[in-house]
């Protein structure tokens, strides 16, 4: 789809250049999309203020803005098999997680749906002969950046939540994996949202990307991607005092103490850094095991590890392809590093052999005795790697954990009650799972990060806040 999507039409590029999609299962093109610049920005900008300022968008009652999300979601469920169909070829899923994926991008407008008539003000008792209220206002434009590990839940959980606080979105999808969305916003013509209420504008991120941070004419930015660039996105949106919301990348410790339920953590521990081929912010990709069950944490988690098969997205393995070449290349370059660093590894999956030679496949990998300051404890893989240490005691175990620059999730695993709550208040991140870990989490929990992981938060009902500004009004009545 060489397109962009702006006033609920497909629009050509202004430029006429476009960008080739991969298949990430044999490495081949499969598409092309357009190649946005400024003036395509610009364009999606105009046709989002327009909805945004006393536009048909704004002048709809929170009600029936909630019901065009709720048929949004419907019209989602409707296409299912399009797609993730799409998401299975665009980001090399494997079928089943392409298939929850869709599912998770129409609960986000079902959920979001049902929140747009329930953001409410309050009053404050204040002065006698004054009335103060607040009311909660729509930013006007949100530009949100996507990026290509999850792009259908991304987009609902940020776009969702945009468009039921009352803001009329400008997209930025990665230009790795953006088909499902381009499909999502013609739905949503077609269920009756507004000219101008959601446009998206494909490209590279250094070309439509920055165009999109630099915009006038937006009010507020959500990024999702790496630490790297949202630091150039903040800094952008700095200069004209736009607020953002950065959620980053992770480096998320599972913690598993002597006394934990093994039975139960070890497939969940092995599912938290496979899922999605590594490549979710929120993989619990460093293992820390209290010492007294560390060889034996490590053996059933290997066994595992070892049982996995790798291939191509539609032979719906356990791993399906990372996005290409130069993440694949990454990974390998930490696997490389291993010997070296006196760490080792202890078991590796197997990619099945009649996989595309051209496809870009990572074997999902255990190493233990990791440094706690090594990169592959520090750094985000992205891959199926999952990096592990002992800790001595509980204190041991919040040193280790806090001890990276990002705090986005965390999984404690123990059968003492105080201890799980001790280490979730102690560990820096932004949701802990106690017993469970899930990437990120339902969609009504808010999610998000500290430190470099980011900051601002986006599902549950608190991302309405974010896409919002506060007005506090005050009234003399005498
Ligand atoms: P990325 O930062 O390279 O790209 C993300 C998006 O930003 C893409 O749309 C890209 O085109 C765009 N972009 C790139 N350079 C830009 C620039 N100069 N100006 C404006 N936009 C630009 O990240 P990625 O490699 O696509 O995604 C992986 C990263 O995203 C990982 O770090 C991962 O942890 C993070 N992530 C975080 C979350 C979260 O919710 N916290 C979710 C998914 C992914």
């Amino acid at each position: 789809m060489t397109t962009h999507f702006i006033n609920n039409q497909r629009v050509a590029g202004s430029s006429g250049d476009t960008i080739a999609v991969l298949d990430p299962s044999d490495g081949q093109t499969f598409a092309h999309i357009a190649r946005g610049n400024a003036e395509d920005i610009r364009r999606a900008a105009v046709a989002a203020r327009a909805a945004a300022d006393g536009g048909a968008w704004s002048r709809l009652a929170p009600l029936e803005r909630g019901r065009l999300l709720h048929k949004l979601s419907e019209a989602i469920l409707a296409h299912h098999d399009e797609l993730w169909q799409l998401e299975m070829r665009d980001c090399g899923k494997p079928v089943k997680q392409a298939k929850a994926d869709a599912t998770a991008v129409a609960r986000y407008f079902e959920y979001y749906a049902g929140a747009c008539d329930k953001l409410h003000g309050e009053t404050i008792p204040y002065t006698p002969g004054y009335a103060v209220m607040t009311f909660y206002e729509p930013h006007g434009v949100t530009g949100h950046i996507i990026p290509w590990n999850y792009p259908m839940q991304i987009f609902g959980r940020s776009v969702g939540g945009a468009l039921a606080a009352g803001n009329a979105c400008v997209v930025k999808p990665a230009e790795d994996a953006c088909l499902s969305l381009l499909r999502i916003a013609e739905l949503a013509a077609e269920v009756g949202f507004p000219e101008g209420a959601l446009n998206i504008v494909t490209g590279y991120g250094h070309e439509a990307g920055q165009a999109l941070a630099d915009a006038a004419g937006l009010d507020h930015i959500s990024f999702t991607g790496s630490a790297r660039v949202g630091t150039i996105i903040a800094q952008s949106a700095a200069k004209r005092h736009v607020p953002v919301t950065l959620e980053l990348g992770g480096k998320s410790p599972q913690i598993v103490f002597a006394d934990a339920n093994l039975d139960e953590a070890v497939p969940v521990i092995v599912n938290a850094i496979i899922q999605n081929a590594g490549q979710t912010c929120s993989a619990g990709s460093r293992l820390l095991v209290e010492a007294s069950v560390y060889e034996r944490v490590l053996a059933a988690v290997g066994e595992r590890i070892r049982a996995l098969k790798v291939g191509p997205a539609a032979m719906d393995l356990d791993v399906g392809p990372l996005i290409r070449a130069n993440q694949l290349d990454r990974v390998n370059g930490f696997l490389a590093s291993v010997s070296e660093s006196g760490a080792r590894v202890v078991a590796q999956g197997s990619i099945v052999v009649n996989a595309p030679a051209a496809g870009f496949f990572a074997k999902p990998t255990l190493i233990a005795d990791v440094s706690v300051d090594a990169p592959l404890a520090c750094d985000e893989v992205f891959g199926p790697v999952l990096a592990a240490m002992p800790f001595k005691d509980e204190a041991d175990a919040v040193r280790i954990a806090n001890a990276t620059e990002y705090g986005l999730v965390a999984g404690v695993w123990t059968e003492n009650g105080g201890r799980g709550l001790r280490m979730a208040r102690a560990v820096k991140s932004g949701q802990v799972f106690i017993n469970n870990y899930g990437a990120g989490g339902g969609v009504e929990l808010p999610f998000g990060g500290v430190k470099s992981s980011g900051y601002g938060r986006e599902k549950g009902f608190e991302a309405l806040y974010g896409f919002s500004v506060m007005k506090t009004v005050v009234v003399k009545h005498g």
